[in-house]
């Protein structure tokens, strides 16, 4: 598991224009099966680093978070439309990037699959991290110090 207190996490969207900066590793990294995340991404499967809120920085501010449905807030490049950040009502306290967009994502390997019920059948991805069917939300929050029960 990515432990805090190494180097910052850096990351930029596809055209440049935004730079992110997390001041810690992720609390957890993971796949993401569903098909929001699929179309978001345009990828067969979304893979996500979470950090603690307010501990991942994008310059410039690329403004208001765009809300997308009742329970999710996302961050995207104004220019070139990459996803950088999103936050979800039912993962208080954590914010989620797309593990593509950091310049580390090599040394962050996925932790456990979320969704894993919705996968595409073709898609083999052989591995022993643990796969949840649905959302993953214990998983991913119980990876959050402090954080509570249910
Ligand atoms: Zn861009
Ligand atoms: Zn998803």
């Amino acid at each position: 598991m990515p432990s805090e207190g190494t180097a910052p996490i850096t990351g930029r969207c596809y055209c440049g224009h935004i730079t992110l900066r997390a001041e810690t590793a992720p609390e957890t990294v993971t796949y993401c099966h569903c098909e929001d995340c699929r179309r978001l991404t345009g990828a067969p499967v979304a893979a996500f680093a979470a950090f603690p809120i307010g501990t991942v920085h994008l310059t410039p501010d690329p403004g208001p978070k765009t809300p997308r449905g009742p329970a999710v807030q996302r961050w995207f490049c104004p220019k070139c439309g990459s996803p950088m950040a999103a936050v979800f009502d039912y993962l208080p306290g954590q914010i989620y990037v797309p593990l593509g967009v950091l310049d580390q994502a090599a040394e962050l390997p996925p932790q456990s699959h979320s969704h894993y019920k919705a996968h595409l059948p073709w898609l083999e991805i052989m591995d022993e991290i643990p796969r949840q069917t649905g959302s993953n939300r214990a998983a991913l929050r119980a990876a959050a110090p402090g954080a509570e029960e249910g």
